[in-house]
C-alpha cells in the first residue's frame, strides 16, 4: 500500500450566497513537506486552508487528510481534526489564563490527558519556541511575537501530524517577525507537515518545497520557490510579486 497524501484537495469548490470564492481548486501535501500558499488579500486563500479542516464546509469536491476523506458526511471530523493543528493571525489565546494554562487546557479536555502530564508536554513545548520563561504570564503580559510562539506551542501540544499556518506573522511588529518565523523554520526541518499562508516571501523561498500562488480563487500556478518566486510563468503571478518583493 503506498502512503496517502497528508492533504488531497480535488476539485474543491466553497461559495458564500452568491461569492463563488474558490472554483476549482486541486492539490496535494505529501508528509513532510512545507507549501506556502501566496497571493492577494481576498483570494480565498483562508477559505482554502479552512476547508482543509472543515472550519468553513465546501460546496463541492472532496478534502482528504491521511486518506481519510473529511468530505464524507459520515467521517468522525472532531478525530481527523486532531491530527490538524492550526495557527491563526490573531492569536486567539485565551486572555484569562496564563501561557501554561493556554497550552494545558486542550490536552486536558480533549485528549483527556492528566494534569501533571499536560503540564509537562505545556512546558517542554514552551520551552521548545523559546518562550519556556513566560509559563505564567497572561497573553496581555506578552508581546505579539510570544502570544504567537504560545499558540505555536499550544497546537503542537496536541502532536498533530500536519500544521496550517495562516498569516502567522500578519498582525506582528517587524521586529517581532523573524522570532516566529525561526520556530516555524525549525519544525520545517524537524519534518512537520506544513501549509502556510503567508507574504513573507523570503521564508517561502528558503523553507518552502512548494509555492502555490492563488489569484480569484483558483490557482494560477505552482512549483518551487525558484519557479514560482524566482521565475513566475504568469502575468497575475508577476504583478503580485512587484508588490511584495
Ligand atoms: P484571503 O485569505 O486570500 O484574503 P479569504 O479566503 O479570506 O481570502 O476571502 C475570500 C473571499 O471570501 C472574500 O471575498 C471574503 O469576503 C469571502 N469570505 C470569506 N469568509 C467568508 C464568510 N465566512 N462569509 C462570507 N464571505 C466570506
Ligand atoms: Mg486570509
Amino acid at each position: 500500500m503506498t502512503t496517502p497524501h497528508a492533504i488531497d484537495v480535488r476539485n474543491l469548490h466553497k461559495s458564500f450566497g452568491d461569492n463563488h470564492v474558490l472554483k476549482g481548486i486541486d492539490f496535494t501535501i505529501d508528509p513532510g513537506q512545507v507549501v506556502c500558499v501566496i497571493g492577494p488579500s481576498g483570494s480565498g486563500k483562508s477559505t482554502l486552508l479552512r476547508c482543509v479542516n472543515m472550519l468553513e464546509r465546501p460546496t463541492e469536491g472532496k478534502v482528504f487528510v491521511e486518506g481519510v476523506e473529511l468530505t464524507d458526511p459520515d467521517v468522525d471530523i472532531d478525530a481527523v481534526r486532531r491530527r490538524i493543528g492550526m495557527v491563526f493571525q490573531q492569536f486567539n489565546l485565551f486572555p484569562h489564563m496564563t501561557a501554561l494554562q493556554n497550552v494545558m487546557i486542550s490536552q486536558q479536555r480533549v485528549l483527556k490527558r492528566s494534569k501533571k502530564e499536560a503540564e509537562i508536554i505545556a512546558r517542554e513545548n514552551l520551552d521548545k519556541v523559546g518562550v519556556g520563561a513566560k509559563c505564567a504570564a497572561r497573553p496581555a503580559e506578552l508581546s505579539g511575537g510570544q502570544q504567537q510562539r504560545v499558540a505555536i506551542a499550544r497546537a503542537l501540544a496536541m502532536n498533530p501530524d500536519l500544521m496550517l499556518f495562516d498569516e502567522p506573522t500578519s498582525a506582528l511588529d517587524p521586529e517581532l517577525v523573524g522570532d516566529v518565523l525561526m520556530v516555524m523554520r525549525k519544525l520545517a526541518e524537524e519534518g512537520m507537515t506544513m501549509m502556510v499562508v503567508t507574504h513573507e516571501m523570503g521564508f517561502a523561498r528558503e523553507v518552502a518545497d512548494r509555492v502555490v500562488f492563488m489569484d480569484g480563487g483558483v490557482i494560477v500556478e505552482e512549483g518551487t520557490p525558484a519557479q514560482v518566486i524566482g521565475d513566475p510563468q504568469h502575468e497575475r503571478t508577476r504583478a503580485f510579486l512587484r508588490r511584495v518583493l
